[in-house]
């Protein structure tokens, strides 16, 4: 065969993505959300933030994977304890309530979408969250009753 005819099934280039597909699997339909993750350290708060589009599947593989690590990062600061951390969780809830009146992504062939992972309260990483809470409940109970 001569090596010019090959030239017959090279492939064409792919067509650019719409704007708005997800961010990570090229699916839509989409949202513009903001993901966000808080870790409080002591003296040291580190703030992470993912801005989509995202599609419903991705949007809350992102929100479930963020939201656990806030849950047992967020909380051993004093000020992440009363605003880091409780900004974030409303944050992530809200971009979960854009993503919940999506209708369900069409694939890219070729893509995968990000794996939605376990739901946050069947992580145990979750429940570390009841540490600080309870020891700070508690510490504002005792200063308010003596
Ligand atoms: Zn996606």
């Amino acid at each position: 065969m001569d090596p010019d005819s090959t030239a017959w099934y090279s492939v064409a280039p792919a067509a650019p993505e719409p704007s708005d597909a997800c961010r990570d699997c090229g699916a839509l339909p989409t949202a513009q959300i903001r993901v966000r993750a808080h870790a409080g350290l002591l003296l040291v708060m580190r703030d992470q933030t993912l801005d989509g589009p995202y599609c419903a599947t991705c949007g809350n593989a992102r929100i479930r994977a963020m939201t656990t690590r806030t849950l047992w990062q967020g909380w051993w600061n004093p000020l992440s304890l009363v605003l880091g951390a409780p900004l974030t969780l409303c944050q992530n809830w809200s971009s979960y309530r854009q993503l919940r009146r999506l209708p369900p992504p069409v694939p890219v062939p070729g893509r995968q979408q990000t794996s939605l992972g376990r739901p946050v309260l069947r992580r145990p990483q979750a429940y570390v969250a009841l540490l600080p809470l309870i020891t700070a409940t508690w510490l504002i109970t005792s200063a308010v009753t003596h």
